[in-house]
């Protein structure tokens, strides 16, 4: 067995493990593959493992993933990088899901770009939980005006939110773990189609399952050699 079936494996455990020993509201995670600057081949080997949705952060090196492994219909290609609105278009084009909007002109470019014959493209909104100056993300204190201008939107699905805490001491870390929660129940019960919380990558797996996390997004504990 390879490394990245072996990691797999044991990240599958894991989550099994975390599901039935936590009191957590999540019932099923969503694993996606953060394959930035994994090849083909690595993405090749996940799907064997039973691997189907995958991050991308750079949008042309995720267009030309999605190119070469158009054949498989299977997969299902996240974009969760910083998102520039001269980008947007890329993205309503090639992608099935975008994690990553954090304001309104994204919102309007990617329901403009997305070709009508597709289905809408799902969309979180990227919630800067810790409120670091430089982080992405829309602030917690004007998220809800967002929520609803891309709740209106014909070519997007509204599905939730997505959020990436900043490591911090052990007693102050789990106050954005809680925020973020909130805001996801909010959001849940004020819109029908909300149903994703996109909440943890290979360092905060657990801490995010505790606070109802249902999608995390996982790099280098797949990858990892
Ligand atoms: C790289 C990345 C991840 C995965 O982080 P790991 O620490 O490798 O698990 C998750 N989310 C985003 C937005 C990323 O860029």
């Amino acid at each position: 067995m390879n490394n990245i079936e072996n990691n797999i494996k044991i990240l599958k455990k894991k989550i099994q493990y975390l599901l039935t020993n936590n009191n957590t509201e999540s019932k099923k995670i969503k694993i996606i593959a953060a394959s930035k600057n994994q090849s083909v081949e690595n993405i090749q080997t996940a799907l064997l493992s039973g691997i189907y949705e995958f991050g991308e952060n750079y949008i042309q090196e995720g267009i030309n993933k999605i190119k070469k492994l158009k054949k498989n219909n299977k997969i299902i290609w996240h974009f969760i990088g910083k998102l520039q609105s001269k980008k947007t278009k890329l993205v309503a084009q090639y992608f099935d899901w975008c994690q990553t909007i954090d304001r309104e002109k994204i919102a309007i470019l990617l329901n403009k770009y997305r070709i009508k014959q597709k289905v809408p493209i799902n969309v979180l909104i990227q919630i800067n939980i810790s409120e670091e100056n430089n982080k992405n993300g829309i602030s917690i204190r004007n998220y809800q005006k967002l929520a609803e201008i891309v709740s209106k939107m014909p070519n997007l699905n509204f599905r939730g939110i997505m959020a990436m805490p900043k490591k911090k001491k052990e007693i102050i870390k789990y106050q954005d773990y809680k925020n973020i929660n909130n805001i996801f129940n909010i959001l849940k019960h004020k819109y029908q189609s909300v149903d994703t919380l996109s909440l943890g990558t290979s360092f905060d797996i657990k801490t995010a399952i505790m606070y109802n996390s249902n999608m995390i997004r996982i790099g280098k504990s797949i990858f990892k050699n």
